[in-house]
């Protein structure tokens, strides 16, 4: 299936809240949230649709698949995953969503949106443990260290990112060295710690129907 590639704004305002999407505006009054509060389409500002206990469901769903840029069938196999694995099925989900390598790379600081750390890692900017890595769904384990190719460094979005972004906002399951470029996965993270507004639980509701 096709990769969305429609307006970014779109997506925030049919989930109601701010995905940061698209980097910098994300911060700025010109966010579309901010302008237009409401669902985009023609019955947006309609208050008489009643929302179902499948309609949060699926609005859950489709957000956490909107922050992380994750296609429908992929989601649904780590959902396969997480549910077979040990522990809250809802953890694991959101361990492996955070444990993927375009993700790391703007917690890190180093693309200040995920899209654009999507792009840094399929056109081969991005290095894991010192190994060209250009998948951005690639799994990063508890001690990978995570780096910008040498010669990439010098590239503008990704400059920009480190100056705007470079180590705010680092949750503590991560370090980051902005002089040196690289930063380092320390350990898995906990729900506790994953800084993501999702109701888990209406996912895992959704799929084990
Ligand atoms: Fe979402 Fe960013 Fe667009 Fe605001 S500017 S609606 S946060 S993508």
């Amino acid at each position: 299936m096709a990769r969305y590639r429609g307006a970014r704004c779109r997506l925030c305002r049919r989930e109601g809240e701010k995905l940061f999407l698209k980097g910098e505006r994300c911060h700025t009054n010109k966010c579309a949230i901010e302008r237009r509060a409401y669902p985009p389409g023609e019955h947006g500002r309609d208050r008489r649709l009643r929302i179902t206990n499948y309609g949060l469901q699926l609005r859950e769903k489709q957000k956490a698949r909107r922050i992380y840029g994750v296609m429908e069938r992929q989601f649904r196999n780590y959902y396969a995953e997480a549910a077979r694995k040990s522990g809250v099925t809802g953890e694991n989900l959101l361990q492996i969503l955070e444990m993927r390598l375009d993700n790391l790379v703007f917690r890190l600081g180093f693309a200040n949106s995920r899209p654009l750390a999507r792009q840094l890692v399929l056109h081969g900017h991005i290095e894991v443990n010192r190994r060209k890595a250009s998948v951005p769904s690639y799994r990063v384990r508890a001690g990978d260290v995570i780096s910008i190719r040498e010669g990439s460094r010098n590239l503008l979005p990704i400059e920009h990112s480190v100056e705007t972004r470079g180590g705010r906002d680092l949750p503590d399951w991560l370090e980051a060295n902005t002089k040196t470029m690289q930063g380092r996965l320390l350990r898995v993270p906990t729900r506790d710690t994953i800084p993501v507004t999702l109701q888990e639980n209406l996912i895992v509701e959704l799929y084990s129907k």
